[in-house]
């Protein structure tokens, strides 16, 4: 269905800012700063966590908002230790080492060892990971109550503020890089850089009440404006050609803090029409594109949104959203090959040693949470539960190291970046993944509580004085339980998101009574009762055998157990450490083997189980050719594949590590 254009000429018009260049003196732009936390301060509210979400200017309320972090604990099992590893590996990285190129941009001295990889002093990327390390610090802190590692994040600011040039330019390299992008010259992505250091200024600001951050970060967008408003809006839109991150988000928040309008007319300058136009008119001119530097251009879109009320902007983030899961995903949920889309429906012909980036994982898993906060709807966090335990769910080594791709070509394997030599996108987007493992788990609207993810965690909803704890060894089991430590101080409903997948008897049980049996698939199931203090809460899931079968190739199929994604095991040949571990991951790697046959036709066709998957992108009923055997001490859950012929092992994806695999197996037989 094509959509009208609501908004007319909304493009050219929307680029079209105020000739007066946002030049606001910081005491000007601090007096107007804070709109949204004199509100919060004076509902005595937590001002570090209330000042974006509940921005005064926002348009658009969210129908249900998340809890924030400091609400929300995670509880020992894999999760936490997930957060854990990711902790330990930011507090191996040391500041000055991180700053050294930033100083001497700045002219200032440093006599610290450079880093290396995409940091290293002669990459044009280098501060790109500094950004993600002070919002990764600052989530953690809010995550856990770390008071040390918000006080090392705070330090680097400090050390940063000291860089930050008269003009406000603040950057691992000379602002003439920028002349390269006015003048088309080569050059990588300087707007994404900065928007990565601008931005989690931002975030400092929000989840440890940094004041100089959020200082640094109005000067940064100082200079960003005077640059851009030396563009006609012709000249402007090919610069932004180049990758340039979320600059239109980031701007956007700042509006959203200072309620400062040039800060929103920034954020619409970076409206770019070439990817903007086609998706407001549901059109799916993806393929050809490079995949991360537009999902986080949506993500500024639908934060436009928010705080506009443009319904353009609403119509291209639900359009992409939709487009990308429904045409350019693979089983795990996850997109890109090489980077790049490629024709819509395009899996089988996509299984490559660079599929998935995982930068883009990070970006849709966060443009979900925005679109559920709008308009609440299970199969929401069926997706993102689909990526957190495929894509982000063992991808960290015993050390905290990361994964840049899920390699999907038969016979790869996991590759790992190192501790000071790699630095690259994915590890970026991937230190603050697991600092923020709680941020979604519950959602609130006025009357109710969400339960969105599987994961052991303790809630307080102070307000009302809830305390919930969850506990489960999901998806290792089935079951999940949820314990009410105190009773909330009004009526509340508790939404429990029945997941796709659970097309067995789902059975619901308060205090051990049944209560349902038959909870629908990709709904939110509701309870409401008086709650009392000490009610149990149990939802028990059976998993279901099913296939997600490639579009573009039927015979090519992935097995799924629940929720999870299995993968054949092929053997640990050739794989050493330094095959594993690099600077580089899988770039141009001709390895790989043949992907496995089923031979699910050589066996009679009698008594498969089907599943119908209603949101799974590329689902079919289909006889299943594998089976869960016994487990082992390594697998706890194994699988195997069915037939006369020889079997091969299936196991989770996500659980395995030095191992080649394949997700997708063909079935030659289907015609
Ligand atoms: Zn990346």
């Amino acid at each position: 269905m094509e959509l009208k254009l609501t908004r007319r000429n909304f493009l050219g018009s929307a680029a079209v800012v105020s000739e007066t260049t946002l030049r606001p003196s910081k005491a000007s732009a601090l007096s107007r700063t804070m709109v949204a936390e004199s509100n919060a301060a004076a509902k005595g509210e937590d001002l570090a966590n209330a000042t974006l979400t509940r921005a005064a200017v926002a348009k658009i309320k969210w129908k249900a908002e998340p809890f924030t972090m400091t609400e929300v604990r995670l509880l020992p099992i894999f999760w936490k230790n997930m957060m854990e590893l990711d902790r330990r590996y930011l507090y191996s990285l040391p500041n000055d080492r991180l700053a050294h190129n930033l100083r001497v941009t700045a002219g200032i001295s440093s006599d610290a060892y450079p880093p290396g990889g995409w940091e290293a002093p002669d990459c044009e990327l280098g501060g790109h990971y500094v950004g993600h390390y002070l919002s990764s610090r600052a989530l953690l802190h809010t995550s856990t109550g770390d008071e040390a590692v918000a006080a090392k994040a705070n330090a680097l600011v400090v050390i940063l503020a000291q860089c930050l040039a008269k003009d406000g330019y603040l950057g691992a390299y000379p602002a003439t890089f920028y002349d390269r992008c006015r003048a088309h010259q080569k050059v990588w992505a300087p707007f994404y850089t900065y928007h990565k250091i601008l931005a989690r200024m931002i975030d400092m600001y929000e989840h440890t009440g940094d004041q100089p951050a959020l200082e640094v970060g109005l000067k940064m967008a100082v200079w960003a404006d005077a640059y851009v408003s030396t563009f006609s809006d012709h000249e402007w839109q090919k610069v932004l050609l180049v990758e340039h991150g979320g600059m239109n988000e980031v701007s956007f928040n700042l509006y959203a803090i200072t309620g400062n309008i040039e800060y929103r007319d920034l954020g619409y300058r970076f409206d770019h029409k070439n990817v903007f136009e086609p998706l407001a008119a549901n059109q799916d001119t993806l393929s050809g594109n490079h995949a991360n530097t537009n999902i986080p251009r949506i993500i500024g879109a639908i934060r436009g949104y928010d705080l506009t009320g443009d319904a353009l902007f609403e119509s291209i983030a639900e359009n992409f959203y939709r487009v990308v899961n429904e045409r350019h995903s693979y089983c795990t949920g996850g997109t890109s090959n090489g980077e790049m889309w490629h024709e819509p429906n395009g899996i089988a012909a996509q299984l490559g040693a660079a599929a998935e980036e995982c930068c883009c994982s990070y970006n849709t898993m966060k443009l979900t949470r925005h679109l559920f906060g709008q308009k609440p709807d299970a199969k929401h966090f069926d997706y993102c539960e689909r990526m957190l335990l495929n894509v982000r769910y063992g991808r960290q080594d015993r050390n905290g190291m990361l994964v840049y791709y899920v390699s999907l070509r038969p016979g790869m394997y996991k590759t790992l970046g190192t501790q000071f030599d790699a630095f690259w996108c994915c590890t970026g987007t991937g230190s603050e993944e697991y600092a923020k493992l709680n941020d979604s788990i519950y959602f609130r609207d006025e009357s109710s509580v969400y339960t969105n993810l599987f994961i052991p965690s303790k809630l307080e909803w102070k307000e009302r004085g809830l305390r919930l704890t969850q506990t489960t060894k999901y998806p290792n089991e089935q079951l999940v339980t949820c314990v009410v430590d105190a009773a909330p101080s009004k009526p509340t409903t508790l939404k429990i998101r029945v997941p796709y997948w659970a097309t067995k008897r789902v059975a619901v049980a308060v205090n051990g009574e049944m209560v349902s049996v038959m909870a629908t698939p990709s709904t939110c199931h509701e309870l409401n009762y008086p709650w009392k203090t000490g009610d149990v809460i149990t939802v028990e899931m059976p998993m279901t055998l099913h296939i997600d079968q490639a579009p573009d190739d039927k015979q090519v199929q992935a097995a799924m157990y629940g929720p999870l994604v299995l993968s054949v095991l092929q053997g640990s040949e050739d794989l050493t450490n330094s095959v594993i571990y690099g600077d580089t991951g899988p770039f141009g790697s001709n390895d790989g083997y043949p992907m496995p046959t089923a031979n699910l036709h050589l066996m009679s066709h009698r008594h498969h189980e089907l599943a119908t998957i209603p949101v799974a992108p590329h689902a079919a009923e289909y006889n299943i050719w594998f089976e869960q055997v016994e487990a082992t001490r390594r697998y706890p859950l194994q699988f195997r594949t069915r037939g006369r012929g020889p079997t091969d092992t299936l196991v989770p994806l996500n659980l395995i590590m030095d191992e080649r695999c394949s997700v997708y197996v063909r079935d030659d037989m289907i015609v």
